[in-house]
């Protein structure tokens, strides 16, 4: 045995109390996903509910729609959930979601900022409004949120703020400037926000996804289909081939898993780090 290992220690906690911990390790938090209507938010929204979390889900989906999804979040984890339509290219929106969350559960003890958009061009014809777009929500929305996030996880001594960002954060792609640009400002911006807040109980990471075959992806697909006259199916592979080594689509279910794992109590000392899961395509 190592010198300083503690003895072991005798748990009060009964059988019941101790399953519990381990099948909803985060119950009585709330966390808001943005962007969690479908992709990779959704599967975020799905792992943290099953977790035990109260959730604020977010997204362009219709209030009506919205409301029915939360219903059936909180009837499939018996949960707390709601739905806020905030549009996050707007900064006054992140401040409305963030107040929206605090009026129905007090606390907000996560924030996850996963939501995304894609445009793709060469940067001589790509357009102005497109690059203000993409920064707008890929970046600035992460920092309005957490600017209105923290002082409550300060006053509490506790919180999770996890960015959703890629591995175009660490390496760079032809056509996509805007996008590249947004998650390398990212991965800044969880780097200082993990130094602010380094001693005050609270971690703020980045996850940083290769290919997931979600919506903003099956569009890149279609685009590579009708541009070569591949069938979509061998229009996925190509796309997985171009870059990924391995040849594999990651699940929003495994990005879920992750981002509950750094909300944790194992990965409390874990901040201002860029978590990859890319089928290997930085280590080329
Ligand atoms: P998606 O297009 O499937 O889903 C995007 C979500 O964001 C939807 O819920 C949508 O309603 C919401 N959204 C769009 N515009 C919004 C706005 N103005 N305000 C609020 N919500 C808005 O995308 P996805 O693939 O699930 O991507 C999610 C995140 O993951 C993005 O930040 C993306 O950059 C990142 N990412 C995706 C991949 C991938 O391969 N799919 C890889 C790396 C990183």
């Amino acid at each position: 045995m190592h010198a300083t290992m503690p003895p072991l220690e005798v748990h009060s906690l009964t059988a019941e109390a101790a399953t519990q911990q381990v099948l909803r390790p985060l119950a009585g938090r709330t966390a808001i996903v943005t962007g969690s209507t479908r992709g990779i938010g959704e599967g975020i929204a799905r792992a943290l509910a099953e977790a035990g979390c109260n959730l604020v889900l977010n997204g362009r989906r219709s209030g009506e729609e919205g409301d029915r999804l939360a219903d059936a979040f909180a009837t499939a984890w018996n949960v707390e959930a709601r739905y806020h339509a905030a549009d996050l290219r707007k900064s006054s929106h992140a401040e409305r979601l963030i107040a929206f969350a605090q009026e129905q559960f007090g606390p907000v003890n996560i924030l996850v900022n996963n939501a995304g958009i894609q445009h793709a061009a060469p940067i001589e014809s790509f357009a102005d409004a497109s690059w203000d777009e993409v920064l707008s929500l890929n970046l600035s929305a992460a920092f309005h949120a957490t600017k209105a996030v923290l002082p409550g996880m300060r006053s509490r001594g506790w919180g999770r703020i996890i960015n959703i960002a890629s591995v175009h954060g660490l390496v760079a792609s032809a056509n996509k400037c805007a996008y590249v640009a947004a998650k390398h400002g990212l991965l800044g911006l969880t780097k200082v926000v993990a130094l602010e807040t380094a001693n005050d109980g609270i971690t703020c990471n980045a996850i940083c996804p290769g290919w997931v075959l979600t919506e903003l992806v099956q569009r890149q697909v279609e685009a590579r289909a009708a541009a070569s006259g591949m069938t979509s199916a061998e229009a996925r592979m190509e796309l997985l081939r171009a870059k990924q080594p391995m040849h594999e689509f990651s699940s929003t279910e495994s990005i879920g898993a992750l981002t509950v794992f750094l909300c944790g109590s194992h990965a409390r000392t874990i901040t201002g780090a860029a978590y990859s899961m890319d089928g290997g395509w930085i280590a080329v």
